[in-house]
Order: C-alpha cells, then structure tokens, then sequence
C-alpha cells in the first residue's frame, strides 16, 4: 500500500480509519487526534475551513461536494468575482451583476457547504480556529487558504491615493462611475471640452484589453464631441509578455490602429490628482490611472503566519500542503504552487487557481477518507487576450510540455470566439452565462457595446473630473470614501 498503513484511533465511542502516509508521519496523526478529541462523545464530522470564495476557494469546495464533512467558506464578500471580466464592467459592457456570482446561490445544492461573510486576520493554532476581523472565530480540523492576490503598486508616489485598481468588483463600479461622469461633464462643456486623458498602467493582459475596451467606450459613447484619450504605458519593450512576439507585435499594431498611444519601456514614476509623470520626464494631465501593472499575494498571508516566499505567496509542497501544517493547504494566487522541472512558482492566472484549488480540495477530501495524499500537476491549456470587438490572440499548447510552452497561435475572429467560449464556460452560475452571451452577442451584432448609466443624478456628479473623485484604495479592501479637494 505504498508505504502507507491502517491504524485505527480508538476513542470513547469512536473508532477512526486513519490512513498514516509515510510522508505525513506524526502529524497526520497528531491532527485526527485533535480532531477527535474534540468530539467528547459520539462521532462529530471535520470541519473544513476555506479561505476565500474565488477560483480556488470555489472549486475546493466543489471537490469537497461527496465528503463527510462539514464545509465552510468565508469571504469579505458574499459573491465570488469573475475578475477577468472586471474591465468589462468598468468600461460599461457587463453589469456588475452579470460578473459577480451570490454564493449562497452558488452553494444552494451542496448541503455539505455553509457560507460565511467575514474577513480573516489571523490564525489561532493552538485553538485551531480561524480569527475574523470582528473578533469572532471559525474552527477547523482542515484549512485551505484561497485568499487571493491584491494590487501591487511598488511604492510609486501617489498611486495609492490616485491610482484606479481594477481587482474587486467595488474598484469596476467605481472606475466606471468615474468615467460616465467624466464624459458627462465633457458632454456638457461642448467642443470646448478638454480631453479626457485615461493612462492605463501595465501591458500585461488585463492592461492590453482595458486599453482595447476604453477605445470601443469612447467611439459608442463618448458622441463626436468628446475626446478620449487612452495612453498605455508598459515597462518592458513589449506587450503581452508571456505571449509569443509575433502575439506582442499584433496587439501594439492593433492598438495603436484602435488610437491607443503605447508607450513601451517607460513606467508611471509618480501620480497626483491632476497628473502622472512617466519615467522619461514627461508629465500627462489625468485624473485617471488605471493600475494595472502589477499584483501581490493577498496581505492576509502575512497575518496567517504560514511561511511565505519573498513575493508573500504561501509555501506548498507538491501536494499543495503548507510545510508543518500538514492539516493547512493553499490554493491560487495567494500560494506559491511549482511545478516541475522549473521549481518557479506557477504564474497568478485563473486556470492556475482553479486547478489548485481542486487539488486542495480533493486532497483534504482524500486526508478525511484515509486515502494518501497525491502531487499537484499543473496542466496548462494555453493563453488569450482581447484586443477589442471581435478581435484576440490566442496561443495553445498542441504537446504535453512545461507551462508557456505553446506551439498553435491564433488571431483575429477565431481567437475572440475562443475567448468568448472560454469565459461562458468558466463564468459562474447558468443565470450569469446565458445573460453574458445574450449580452455579448446583442453588442457584437448591433454594434451597441457600453451601456452602462450613472445612477447619480445631475447634482450629484463629480464637479470636475480631473480632480479625481475616487474612493481610494485601501489596503484592507475597503474604500474611504472621501470627496474631491477641489
Ligand atoms: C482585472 C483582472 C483581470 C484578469 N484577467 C485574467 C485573465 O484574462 N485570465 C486569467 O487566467 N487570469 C486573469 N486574472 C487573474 C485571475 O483572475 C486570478 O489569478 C484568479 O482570480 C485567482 O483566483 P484566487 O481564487 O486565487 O483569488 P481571487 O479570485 O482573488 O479570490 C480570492 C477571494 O478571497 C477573498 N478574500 C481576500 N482576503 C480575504 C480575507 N482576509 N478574508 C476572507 N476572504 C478574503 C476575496 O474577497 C476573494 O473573493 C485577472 C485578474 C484581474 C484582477
């Protein structure tokens, strides 16, 4: 049996298969004896805890679906976020709605699965209990952690205050309030309406396709008026790093086709409410930067005491278990899962985070039902951007290979329907897929793209856009919502 044995825990009333892996040893059993001892009397199913309702966190809880075991998921929030759809909310394309998933809805067939609202801040290891930041405590005999990432904004000057992240579903409503209202009040100025200036920040994917969105924005809504101008600045000498050249150089050609002003291996080197100076000296008029340059492991991690990598990623072994904790898994983004023969922890994606997040799932699922515990094997299914309406890159794997190594490229209309299937697919909740489609479709076919209103009425607008009228960031996820020092 592969090294592994059957024991049996006896205790009053209680007698517990326990499948000891020789790679497990002690603690394995040290945490069934925790486990059981808590039981008093009479059998008491484990308690499985995870942390965080996104990719990971869901598909953990989903791979738990069959286990005798009571499962619950926490989560600053009571909905699970699609984030690559987040861009689509803020340029008017998707409601919010249509990209958050209610998860009690989500859980509604799984009676094994509670679900509660709350933001943990640190771990009681003696007591096996998570803490929440109200004080109370969640206990656990197995935790997963899927807390996710958050923005990166590597010190620059002022981009905290200024800066727009686009990671939750609040930043989305936020940046795309702020925008209606900026072309509101361009409207209203008439031609002799100042631009408006959009700097996006990063050329990664999520940068690239904002870029692309924020142009459609402005041909369907902006009226011949008003004037958006989107700048997308990239630090390195390419886009889309990670894609091939050949996918670099389609996206800037394209972009700049769409008027996007791409200005490669130059960063935002600071930002006021007004301004954001590049790193060549050159200062660019903006009340509106959208961060997309960068992210980092979830801060929670730190709070966890679990050991981290340098970039705050929560250290797993190859079967996704925390070092020492053998009843503590990490899932997605906040973890720093490898994979052979590189040993580099795989990249933030969704398919990364899904993958894992199963894989924890399921080995907590094998721990509780005696089986030994297997390797994590990240199978990577390739990579997509859009660029706009009817256009992406796509690069696929076509042979079993090490991740990023993809031999099919693919562009244009064929690219995009990829795209389009991939994220119906993927998107949460039948509801969400079907009005994502019929979305989508209405606005490829009628070339109808953002249709988004502010909700404010008149009065209530922002006076003047270039002074921005965010509710800045904060780093506990939360906004101050404070308005604009005019
Ligand atoms: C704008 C944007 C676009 C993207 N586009 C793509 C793309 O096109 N393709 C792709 O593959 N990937 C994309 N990604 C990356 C991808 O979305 C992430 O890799 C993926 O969401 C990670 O999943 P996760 O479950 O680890 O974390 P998340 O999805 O971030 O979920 C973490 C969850 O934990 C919760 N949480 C955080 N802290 C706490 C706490 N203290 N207590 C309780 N709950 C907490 C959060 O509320 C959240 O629900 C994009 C990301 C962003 C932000």
């Amino acid at each position: 049996m592969d090294g592994s044995s059957v024991i049996f825990i006896v205790m009053p009333g209680i007698a517990l298969p326990y499948l000891a892996d020789s790679r497990s040893g002690r603690k394995d059993r040290d945490m069934h004896t925790t486990f059981a001892a808590r039981q008093g009397s009479g059998p008491v199913r484990p308690r499985v805890l995870i942390v965080g309702a996104g990719f990971a966190g869901l598909n953990a809880a989903r791979a738990l679906r069959h286990a005798d075991a009571d499962v619950t998921i926490v989560d600053g929030h009571d909905y699970h976020t699609f984030q690559p759809l987040l861009y689509q909310v803020s340029t008017g394309y998707l409601a919010p709605e249509e990209v958050g998933a209610a998860l009690r809805a989500v859980f509604r067939r799984q009676a094994n699965v509670r679900v509660r609202v709350g933001k943990a801040t640190r771990l009681d290891y003696p007591g096996r209990a998570l803490v929440l930041q109200d004080g109370s405590t969640l206990g656990f005999d197995y935790l997963i952690v899927a807390a996710g990432a958050e923005a990166n904004f590597f010190g620059v000057p002022g981009m905290h205050e200024h800066g727009w992240p686009l990671y939750t579903l609040p930043d989305a409503v936020r940046l795309r309030r702020h925008l209606l209202s900026a072309l509101e009040h361009a409207t209203a100025a008439g031609p002799a309406a100042a631009p408006i200036n959009v700097v996006v920040a990063g050329g990664g994917p999520t940068g690239v396709e904002t870029a692309g969105a924020l142009t459609s924005m402005a041909r369907e809504l902006a009226g011949p008026a008003v004037t958006l101008r989107v700048t997308l600045v990239e630090a390195t000498s390419r886009l889309l790093n990670g894609f091939s050249t050949h996918s670099s150089q389609t996206a800037l050609a394209d972009l700049r086709r769409r008027g996007v002003d791409v200005r490669l291996g130059q960063t935002v080197q600071d930002a006021d409410a007004r301004h954001v100076t590049l790193s060549g000296g050159e200062r660019i008029q903006t009340g509106t930067v959208i961060w997309a340059a960068g992210v980092k492991a979830n801060s929670v991690s730190r709070g966890l005491g679990l050991k981290m990598n340098d970039h705050g990623r929560i250290v797993v072994d190859s079967r996704l278990q925390v070092p020492d904790h053998p009843e503590v898994f990490a899932a997605g983004d906040v973890a720093a899962a490898t994979q052979p023969p590189s040993g580099q922890p795989l990249p933030m994606l969704a398919p990364v985070a899904i993958q894992t997040g199963r894989h924890a799932g399921q080995q907590v699922a094998r721990l509780i039902s005696g089986k030994p515990l297997t390797d994590f094997r990240y199978r990577d299914k390739g990579v997509v951007a859009v660029l706009g309406r009817g256009d992406a890159v796509t690069e696929l794997p076509l042979i079993p290979g090490p991740p990023g190594r993809y031999q099919l490229r693919i562009g244009g209309r064929l690219a995009w329907l990829l795209w389009l299937g991939v994220h119906i697919v993927y998107l949460i909740g039948f509801r969400n897929r079907l009005q994502v489609l019929i979305d989508w479709a209405w606005k490829y076919f009628t070339s109808r793209g953002a249709g988004a209103i502010l909700l404010e009425q008149a009065q209530d607008l922002t006076p003047d856009i270039t002074v921005t009228d965010r509710m800045p960031f904060s780093a506990d996820g939360g906004s101050r919502n404070r308005r604009p020092a005019i």
